[in-house]
């Protein structure tokens, strides 16, 4: 998965008048548990599965796992138990979720800030052939997700990762997740803050800090300091974006409450700078605020989005101020419109120390065990020995010397892995689907593989930023809402009258200051093999009658 699912919105009780009474937040004296997951995180925290993973279920097997830890607490480990193959779209709303069960697990690996070293790169790419059937997908939160783990490995697995300073700690679950960052911080030219001080500090302090580790739901962040707004921060439960303040100089602009799913929201500003060395104690401030006040009555109500939009920016930013740091924030500006439409970083730029950073774009995310070898391999041959993962399912080797610029670019380019990439390469992203996610209807990365290489034959002029995103079911692990052509799937009645895989078609959604949510196209539901007939035309259509600058969400 892409990003852990939420329940479909057909799950969601109608909320009753005077809901506060009975939100469960726990600022209100309300800890008795209303629903089984509040129940289980109740009865023992979801780091503490750890040990039994390690001394009885490695060792027993996958028969002898507790089901409150095989769907619940292992999450906080970053396991997640993956689809059965074989079991077609139409049944995963009708069987039971120990019918959809395979004996393997997806697991996540947290990427935080999405920095790597060439060294971490190789041991996510050993671990990948050795334990994963060579699986490791770049996922849109900068994480490498496997599929095909055997619980009795997972020990195994969890020393190497930790060896080279990596881990699956809070990787899922109703915990702080991976902290988005720049995936150029301290490299860029246009660089307003490096945000990575304050990253390495949040994972200090909160990662796997059982303060923190009973959240209402999953908690997202993101911090960058790049003006190309790099991150995503417009759908993140916090966010802190880079601006320059006329009096105090460059720091963070504040955003709470984004989120996407069922019940999509744009994060909001709360009016507030905040310098780097602070960004560590207001991220603790508001991921308090989230624990105590947030609402854990329904799962599908309980991200911090719903408390935010309940009480507004004002109130939220009073109770942060007064309860939680003690002290007035600095009023401070909004963030200014990116000077470039591409936020991916792919392609060749110059680094702020003269060297160049190379971004490319494998397919969708999909990558496999020995391609993040052989990257890692020829980063060290370029001179380098860092890469990087962006929100967009992309990857970066930095440091390369001018005259390691083109036989890098070369290499790259023979493993398929385009520096020079097409609009259609750039621009679509695509969820987990039916392969490995036990929530989807419809096949994802396969059908967005096939859907760039289909537009790239027919469309080869075509060189204007566009972002197509697929999800497999009504959730939004790969973000449609925010798309150009944003893709939700589901099963469609084709022209003879079956039910096969397809798609409900948003457009116009868009990231950025234009941050808005692409419009439902009312009866516009294609099925997945007319998909790329339907997406040329659309392109076509844009292209026959936009005028100079209009971008395809305008
Ligand atoms: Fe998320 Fe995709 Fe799975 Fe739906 S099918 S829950 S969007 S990964």
């Amino acid at each position: 998965m892409a990003a852990t699912p939420e329940p479909p919105a057909s799950a969601t009780p109608r909320r009753k008048a005077g809901r506060h009474r009975g939100e469960g937040q726990w600022a209100r004296g309300h800890r008795t548990p209303l629903n089984g997951n509040e129940q289980f995180k109740k009865e023992d925290d979801g780091l503490n599965v750890r040990t039994r993973i390690e001394t009885v279920y490695s060792k027993q097997g996958f028969d002898s796992i507790d089901p409150n830890d095989l769907r619940g607490r292992m999450r906080w480990w970053g396991l997640y138990t993956q689809r059965k193959p074989g079991i077609d779209g139409g049944k995963t709303a009708v069987l039971a979720p120990e019918e959809l069960d395979d004996e393997f697990f997806m697991l996540r690996v947290r990427i935080d800030g999405g920095r790597l070293t060439t060294e971490q790169l190789r041991v996510i790419g050993e671990i990948s052939q050795e334990f994963a059937r060579g699986t490791a997908d770049i996922t849109d939160r900068q994480n490498v997700q496997y599929h095909w783990i055997r619980i009795e490995d997972v020990p195994e697995i969890w020393r190497r990762l930790e060896a080279v300073g990596l881990s699956t700690t809070e990787a899922c679950g109703d915990t702080p997740r991976v902290v988005l960052g720049s995936p150029v911080a301290g490299i860029a030219e246009d660089e307003i803050v490096d945000g990575t001080p304050a990253i390495d500090e949040i994972q200090r302090r909160i990662i796997g800090n059982k303060e923190f580790s009973n959240l209402p739901r999953k908690f997202k962040s993101a911090v960058s300091g790049s003006p190309l707004l790099d991150v995503a921060h417009e759908i993140n439960d916090i966010a802190f974006v880079g601006v320059d303040h006329p009096e105090h100089g460059p720091g963070f602009d504040l955003w709470v409450g984004g989120g996407l799913s069922t019940n999509p929201k744009i994060g909001v500003r709360l009016g507030a700078w905040v310098q780097l060395d602070e960004v560590p104690d207001v991220f603790e401030g508001v991921i308090s605020v989230f624990r105590d006040y947030g609402y854990r009555r329904l799962r599908n109500r309980a991200r911090l989005k719903f408390l935010v939009a309940d009480w507004g920016a004002k109130k939220f930013r009073e109770v942060l101020e007064t309860e939680y740091l003690k002290r007035e924030l600095v009023d401070g500006p909004a963030p200014e419109q990116p000077g470039r439409q591409w936020r991916d970083h792919v392609g060749v730029h110059r680094q702020k120390d003269g060297r160049y950073y190379v971004g490319f774009a494998p397919r969708v995310g999909r990558v496999d065990g020995t391609t993040l070898s052989k990257i890692a391999a020829l980063a060290e041959e370029h001179g380098s020995g860092r890469v990087r993962t962006t929100a967009e399912q992309k990857m970066i080797v930095l440091d390369i010397a001018e005259d390691q610029v083109d036989s890098l670019v070369a290499a790259l380019e023979e493993l398929d892995l385009r520096v020079k990439a097409s609009p259609f390469r750039r621009g679509t992203m695509a969820c987990t689907g039916i392969e490995f996610c036990k929530l989807a209807i419809v096949d994802t990365k396969n059908r967005g593989q096939s859907l760039i290489d289909e537009l790239e034959r027919r469309l080869p002029d075509f060189d204007q930023p566009l972002t197509i995103n697929i999800n497999g079911c009504p959730n939004a692990c790969a973000r449609i809402q925010v798309a150009d052509i944003g893709l939700k799937g589901q099963l469609v009645t084709d022209s003879e009258g079956n039910q096969v895989e397809g798609f409900q078609v948003h457009l116009g959604g868009a990231l950025g200051l234009e941050a808005g949510f692409g419009r439902k196209v009312r009866g516009l539901k294609v099925t997945s093999a007319e998909l790329p007939d339907y997406v040329e035309r659309v392109v076509k259509r844009f292209e026959g009658e936009r005028e100079d600058g209009e971008r395809f969400a305008t």
